[in-house]
């Protein structure tokens, strides 16, 4: 995720996310990740100070979802709270935030039609990128799709399929 997105949730969640150095997932759960640190942030604040001692250890995507875990948890209900995000992150893509199902083909990842149209036509084999970028441009506005076009370099004729 990108270090600004790390570096607003410290600003906004200081105690939550005290020591924490990254977040290894992409930008698509920001507001996933940021409406779950809300609620544990209030939680931490509700805590007498003594007790406040309680900080995000690691946040990462594995086997496709979200996983959040703290050096330790004040209450069973802060956890319910964490539970709820991972598993409400198997229906957010990972990508943009749209709406998506967990794959678990090849690798384990929630990614929607779109973002995964758009990564085969960026990244795929050449064969590949074409049925992506035909099936994909059904998909698209005029728009959208010169963006996608400037976006995938498909406005330079070295590039142009
Ligand atoms: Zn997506």
């Amino acid at each position: 995720m990108k270090q600004e997105y790390l570096e607003r949730l410290k600003g906004l969640y200081p105690n939550l996310y005290l020591n924490l150095v990254s977040i290894d997932c992409r930008d698509g759960w920001y507001p996933l990740i940021e409406r779950l640190s809300a609620k544990l942030e209030a939680e931490l604040i509700a805590l007498p100070k003594v007790f406040r001692d309680y900080h995000a250890a690691q946040v990462k995507q594995k086997f496709g979802t979200l996983r959040f875990y703290m050096y330790r948890y004040p209450s069973d209900e802060f956890k319910q709270h964490i539970v709820d995000a991972e598993e409400e992150s198997a229906t957010i893509c990972e990508f943009c935030g749209a709406s998506a199902v967990l794959h678990s083909s090849g690798r384990w990842e929630v990614i929607c039609d779109l973002c995964a149209l758009k990564r085969a036509a960026r990244y795929g084999q050449v064969r590949n990128r074409l049925e992506a970028l035909i099936k994909y441009k059904t998909h698209l506005s005029e728009e959208e799709w010169e963006q996608l076009m400037k976006e995938t370099g498909q406005h330079d004729s070295k590039t142009r399929f």
